[in-house]
């Protein structure tokens, strides 16, 4: 059958401001219309198909259009589309809560709908809690250089990647940042560990000087994603998370990007064998299917808000809090979780993947091959500025959707690769390398 499209990307052009990207660029380079998506692979109107190679921003864990995430959500529709969390409950928030606080060991889930709108609620309780606590003082931030923890007014507060902030800084009240952990920060004869040791004094130093003003301390453990897989040595987690207590500031760790076996784990946190004050949860909650973000914080916390006094409630009402379409695809994607038993399944897929990419791991060009779990990252050794946009476009053209940040190409693969996908991930992702490099005049 010819695919119809009815001109969509030209009436996407007209109609539709597309996030995160310059619109002027879609004159040379059209965004590709996408008729319907299976697994691992995308299907063009064009009749094309792409292999997601990045999970499509890093949310659909278990590739798209999942049947057992699907009849969820199917019979979910048949009974309750939707009530307000204020005033009601109903079956898939408090089943979801009651898991996420078993996996976590954190209770009290408070719903978002997005990962920035899971930052600002977790910056709001801390302070809150200082607040509720008669120490309102503490009511500033910090996190790590390069951090990235979402883009709204409230969110770019603590994310310090200067093309996402500079244009609004003014309107931000921006936290200060200390040294990131970044493992490649490494000085010649220094391991990933005295890397972590020297940010966490760092980080020591600050707090000394700025705990009776600091609520929390935000970081995103073990790979800093949106700076270009920066990855960190656990060590730093652990000395943080002693260096919070000693100063009295939350730890919130934000798992938006790398919960949900991503790193190898359920929760990178749980590497480094600490427990947080808040976690932030978002992207692969729904495997890729709704919106949903949630905040994840102890007792301790919450009880400093159990009050008479509405004022002292945490205040924070989004229209579509715990919504129950979105609530019953994240248990879905987490019943799935064990049915597949995915986190180990994961350890012989990544060795797979491992296999197929040695030639591009081994490339003359690339520097600092580096995985954690299911994340991929290769620097690239490149005088092209625009490396990213062309590299992108020759995976494009070999059927694999890769968007190199900077001159880090990296992969966040669906967690259900079959041999196919991984040849094409592996191969395609060498050939554009390749292809990009004989650009360079
Ligand atoms: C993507 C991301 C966010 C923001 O999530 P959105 O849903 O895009 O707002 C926050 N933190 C981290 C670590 C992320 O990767």
């Amino acid at each position: 059958m010819q695919p119809k499209h009815d001109g969509l990307v030209a009436r996407s052009l007209a109609a539709v401001w597309h996030p995160c990207t310059q619109m002027k660029r879609h004159e040379a380079q059209p965004p590709v219309a996408i008729a319907r998506a299976q697994g691992p692979w995308l299907h063009g109107t064009d009749g094309q198909r792409y292999l997601d190679g990045i999970s499509s921003w890093w949310v659909n864990l278990f590739g798209h259009s999942h049947p057992h995430i699907q009849a969820a959500l199917v019979d979910q529709l048949g009974q309750l589309d939707h009530v307000m969390l204020a005033g009601f409950t109903h079956a898939p928030v408090v089943e979801l809560s009651e898991r996420l606080a078993a996996l976590t060991g954190l209770g009290h889930a408070f719903y978002g709908s997005d990962g920035a709108a899971a930052t600002e609620i977790a910056l709001k309780m801390s302070a809150h809690y200082w607040r509720n606590t008669g120490r309102p003082a503490k009511s500033r931030f910090v996190g790590l250089a390069g951090g990235y923890h979402g883009e709204t007014v409230g969110a770019l507060a603590v994310t310090d990647i200067a093309i996402f902030r500079e244009a609004y800084a003014p309107l931000v009240r921006l936290a200060d940042t200390v040294p990131s952990p970044d493992a490649h920060g490494a000085a010649p004869g220094e391991t990933a560990q005295d890397v972590a040791r020297r940010a966490a004094a760092a980080l020591e130093a600050w707090l000394q000087e700025h705990h009776s003003t600091t609520a929390a301390f935000i970081v995103e453990p073990l790979v800093q994603c949106a700076a270009g897989m920066a990855l960190h040595d656990p060590e730093y987690l652990r000395l943080a998370r002693a260096l919070c207590n000693r100063y009295e500031v939350h730890l919130v760790v934000d798992e938006i990007a790398v919960g949900f076996g991503r790193t190898g784990t359920m929760f990178a946190h749980q590497q480094a064998g600490i427990r947080p004050d808040f976690i932030c949860l978002s992207k692969g909650l729904t495997g890729g299917t709704l919106p949903l973000s949630a905040v994840l914080t102890t007792d301790a916390v919450y009880a400093a808000f159990y009050d008479d006094d509405v004022a002292r409630g945490f205040l924070h009402s989004h229209s579509y809090t715990g919504n129950p379409l979105a609530c019953r695809a994240a248990l879905a994607t987490l019943e799935l979780f064990e049915q597949l038993d995915a986190l180990n399944a994961n350890k012989t897929l990544a060795q797979h993947i491992d296999t197929a990419c040695k030639p591009l791991t081994q490339h003359p060009r690339v520097r600092h091959a580096r995985r954690l779990g299911m994340i991929w990252a290769w620097d690239v050794d490149t005088t092209l500025p625009d490396f990213a946009r062309r590299y992108h476009q020759h995976a494009m053209t070999r059927g694999l959707v890769l968007r190199p940040i900077g001159k880090t190409l990296y992969a966040m693969p669906p967690y259900v690769l079959d041999d196919e996908a991984v040849q094409c991930l592996a191969s395609g992702a060498l050939d554009a390398l390749n292809a990009t490099l004989q650009e360079e005049s």
